[in-house]
């Protein structure tokens, strides 16, 4: 396991900050409303990329004047590289750099934050094999509980790019179709089961026309960001067949600000779990290629404490995005850089390890009970949900920030 690389900016050095100079995620801020720049978080502090560009002292054809990462991205794995290895170069212990840098250094409490990139498609899996079975007892019985196909094929769906949001911004309650269990008829209203996904969304960095490998997939994405796909249960019950979600997923997507870059994660590289049923060779794993990252979801009521309602880790994943990835290129369909593909909800085997409030609940029937004494089976007016990721080294931590939202009531619909 690698350690702590120091930084002359002291505060990158703690145990506990999440923005240490092994990170050196990429994300986009402005200050007091001013122009979206490109910047990357080194401790307090957010050192703005767009300003070193601009004063040449780096120069990656202008695509971090833009205020995205797309066009930065498109330049392919040897620049990738080439910007980390300068920035640690700028910003290590010791640097000579350092005295001119500071005036670039923004205070990352002075920083609002964007969305770090253009996401130009979205694609969500369903790819958590306790999540799978633990939703397929709810709905189908413990023996019937994984579909056929689940052992084969990572499972997944078109998605919206246009209702992806980062993180702060508020999500409407969403109104839609909801029908009871009897043979009633379906109603219209506020969904009264909106509840949230917690996911890893992986980025990719490279386009690709038509098939590509496993390993090739794996080049291809450039990082990694929590993402919460927000769910309204009882719109999707009634819409799911034949073609599975629609308006139940399409009301928003939440992730967080900083892209982690796959040169980050590196040291944390573990294999998926062990097959039940063998694959076939097009989506067999050539190397670990899922992550240690450690997850966990706050719920926080308006004016109220968090509770902390479930802890688990990306590495109960049956499946890797690198393996979502080359499978979804396998009918030829092209992929574009900013595609973003969510990875599925992420539930580990215990109770407390539930990714979702379906599952935490266990389909309503068992509300949680919240720290300050409330309960919750699906998530009220004015609830804060809160994703955190982290990837802990030696004497060091990789930190995925924050990818919170507040849900708002439901707005009359015409
Ligand atoms: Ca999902």
């Amino acid at each position: 396991m690698t350690r702590l690389l120091r930084s002359w900016v002291e505060s990158a050095n703690s145990k506990t900050c999440g923005f240490p100079l092994n990170n050196l995620p990429y994300g986009a801020f402005s200050v007091d409303g001013g122009p979206v720049r490109c910047g990357t978080a080194i401790g307090d502090f957010v050192l703005d990329l767009h300003a070193l560009e601009s004063a040449r002292i780096i120069n990656f054809g202008g695509t971090l004047l833009t205020g995205a990462w797309n066009g930065f991205m498109a330049l392919g794995r040897d620049d990738w590289n080439r910007l980390r290895s300068e920035l640690i170069s700028l910003l290590k212990e010791g640097a000579e750099a350092a005295d001119s840098l500071e005036q670039y250094l923004v205070p990352m409490k002075n920083a609002d934050l964007h969305m770090p990139f253009t996401v130009t498609e979205f694609t969500d899996f369903y790819a958590g094999r306790h999540h799978a079975f633990n939703v397929g007892t709810m709905f189908r019985g413990r023996e019937n509980a994984l579909p056929p196909n689940w052992l084969h094929i990572p499972i997944g769906y078109n998605g919206r790019a246009s209702s992806v949001v980062v993180s702060g911004t508020p999500i409407q309650r969403p109104h839609g179709q909801l029908k009871g269990p009897d043979d009633e008829a379906p109603r219209f209203g506020p969904s009264q089961r909106f509840d949230i996904e917690l996911e890893i969304g992986a980025i990719v960095g490279q386009p690709s026309e038509g098939p590509i490998s496993v390993a090739q997939a794996f080049e291809n994405i450039f990082g990694y960001v929590l993402l919460n796909d927000w769910s309204a249960r009882d719109i999707q019950a009634w819409e799911y067949q034949p073609l599975g979600p629609f308006q139940s997923k399409a009301t928003a997507t939440t992730i967080s600000p900083w892209i982690i870059t796959a040169a980050a994660l590196e040291p944390f590289r573990v294999p998926t779990p062990e097959r039940e049923k063998p694959l076939l060779p097009y989506l067999a794993e050539p190397a670990p290629m899922l992550y240690d990252i450690m997850l966990e979801v706050g719920l926080t009521p308006e004016d109220g404490q968090e509770t902390i309602i479930s802890q688990t880790n990306y590495r109960e994943m049956y499946y890797s995005a690198a393996q979502q990835l080359a499978h979804h290129t396998t009918s030829g369909c092209p992929m574009r850089v900013g595609d973003l593909l969510g990875s599925g909800t992420i539930s580990g085997p215990e109770k407390g390890n539930r990714g979702s409030l379906l599952e935490l609940s266990w389909g309503g029937k068992e509300p949680l009970t919240l720290d300050t004494g409330g309960t919750r089976c699906f998530i009220e007016d004015n609830d804060t949900l809160t994703l955190r990721g982290k990837a802990a080294g030696e004497d060091y931590i990789i930190g995925f920030g924050e990818c919170a939202g507040k849900i708002l009531s439901a707005k009359n619909v015409p």
